[in-house]
């Protein structure tokens, strides 16, 4: 298999494809063997549902289920590496009022 040096993780992650909601992760369906951005919530990885996503190691993370285009069904995908450049940041909005 050769790397694919010229992905857009960003896009794949903006893809319907990835999912609704979750942490991005990079990961290697076992079907097909291809591998895309997807978002996975954390119980799906055998993780708790309120870990800090950015101290997530792919690792510590079990295969989840996921649609697999090419596959034409839910298969089980394997974490390869955890996002953590692609993870909003939407805590900075709560600053308090002078
Ligand atoms: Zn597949």
């Amino acid at each position: 298999m050769s790397t694919d040096t010229d992905r857009d993780l960003e896009a794949e992650l903006e893809s319907p494809r990835a999912g609704q909601s979750g942490i991005p992760i990079d990961a290697v369906c076992t079907g097909c063997g291809r591998v895309r951005v997807k978002r996975a919530e954390p119980e799906e990885m055998g993780q708790h549902p309120q870990i800090d996503p950015m101290a997530l190691e792919a690792t510590d993370c079990t295969s989840f289920k996921h649609v697999c285009h090419p596959c034409g069904s839910a298969t089980w995908w394997n974490p390869v590496a955890v996002l953590t450049g692609l993870i909003e940041s939407d805590g900075d909005e709560d600053e308090p009022r002078a």
